[in-house]
């Protein structure tokens, strides 16, 4: 299984928690698509031929995009690539920049699976943290892309935020559950260095709620999704039935993914296992594809026990855990042999179990999942 992921850089408005490579300024979109579309021809003939199950379209906000750009870009991919029957391919949608004209030519162009940046249904919470649009702009986006024939919808929520007690968390929780998303997403707020956010906490101008706080929101949030049906397969990810979102499991099972576009990260076997990142300089990513040269800016060979590692990391992100069966045919031996102390020490701590087929956190051991981690670093 392998996937593709496509950063469209761009948003009508930085909101104020956001680290993620994307500008206001958009007065360089056409360039952008134009060395997209160079890069898509020259990772084609770089990299070797994969059969691609999904591509996913992120940002930024790739719904900001004019809808004949993203049938370009759709067209292009399925040109120079293969892409499987019944792959799964999504867009983000900000719920402020959706119409019913591009959804439609969205589905024109093969995407079959939407991922709306809500965050909260809390009106005065979206402004206190920037977004463009309010719930009823939400709720509306969402509709619309129903009746253009989506059936897979996404919805991004956050808790932790300013403000936000643990009730008006559950109520969006509760009100987008309503809608009957196939999946939903929810993230507990990062402050990252450098963001407004993070220099108004520091000013001691906004509070968060504390630590205690959130997590109570996390577990309640746990609880109600659950019992509204939407069983969580991922540290922050729920899904009715059979919705898992195909292109981040291939993620956490450390499989193959190409990055296209400014700043996209990929991973792929090139004569063993290697990552690598694009620039982040939107201008160097213009002018490098243009030279007809992969705009890389770093690429690394990874050893065999960072591999094994990174794969412990990720698969333990899942409920259903790392599959055994799938590290022994990566790495030659079973998870346990590979990992024999810090299995032991997890299981006596609770965080770990073991079964025939996976190693898996429990409930507990999720929640703590940084410092179960550091055991199989050590080990
Ligand atoms: S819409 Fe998303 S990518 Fe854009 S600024 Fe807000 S959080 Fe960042």
């Amino acid at each position: 299984m392998a996937g593709i992921y496509l950063h469209i850089p761009f948003c009508a408005r930085k909101c104020c928690y956001c680290d993620f490579v994307s500008f206001a300024d958009q007065s360089r979109r056409a360039a952008y698509v134009r060395a997209l579309l160079c890069e898509i021809d020259l990772a084609a003939e770089r990299f070797p031929a994969r059969r691609y199950d999904t591509v996913f379209v992120g940002g930024g906000t790739p719904s900001l995009l004019p809808a004949e750009d993203m049938e370009r870009i759709c067209e292009a991919l399925r040109a120079r690539f293969t892409i499987a029957q019944g792959a799964e391919v999504t867009l983000e949608c900000n719920p402020g920049s959706v119409d019913a004209g591009r959804l439609a030519a969205y589905r024109r162009a093969g995407i079959n699976r939407l991922s709306f940046g809500l965050q909260s249904a809390n009106d005065a919470l979206l402004r206190s943290i920037g977004r463009i649009h309010d719930y009823a702009q939400f709720e509306h986006g969402f509709h619309m892309a129903k009746q253009a024939g989506f059936s897979n919808i996404n919805v991004d929520i956050l808790y932790g935020l300013p403000g936000q007690s643990e009730a008006d968390y559950l109520d969006t929780v509760a009100r987008v559950a309503a809608l009957l998303p196939t999946h939903i997403s929810a993230y507990s707020l990062i402050v990252e260095e450098g963001t407004p956010l993070y220099g108004a906490v520091r000013a001691g101008e906004t509070l968060l709620p504390d630590d205690d706080a959130v997590y109570d929101m996390q577990a309640a949030g746990r609880a109600a999704l659950a019992a509204l049906g939407y069983a969580q397969y991922e540290i922050s990810n729920y899904a009715l039935a059979g919705q898992e979102c195909r292109h981040n499991i291939n993620y956490w099972e450390n499989g193959e993914y190409l990055g296209l576009g400014l700043a996209a990260h990929a991973a792929m076997v090139l004569a063993g296992w290697r990552r690598w990142n694009n620039t982040a300089d939107l201008e160097a990513y213009i002018a490098k594809t243009a030279r007809g040269e992969l705009p890389i800016e770093r690429m690394q060979r990874i050893e065999r026990k960072e591999e094994m590692f990174e794969c412990v990391m990720l698969g333990l992100r899942m409920t259903r855990g790392l599959s055994r069966a799938a590290f022994a045919a990566r790495f030659g031996q079973d998870a346990l042999e590979a990992y024999p102390e810090a299995a032991e020490a997890l299981r006596a701590l609770g965080y770990l179990e073991v079964t025939q087929d996976a190693l898996r956190l429990t409930e507990a051991g999720l929640d703590m999942q940084n410092s179960a981690l550091l055991y199989f670093m050590e080990d």
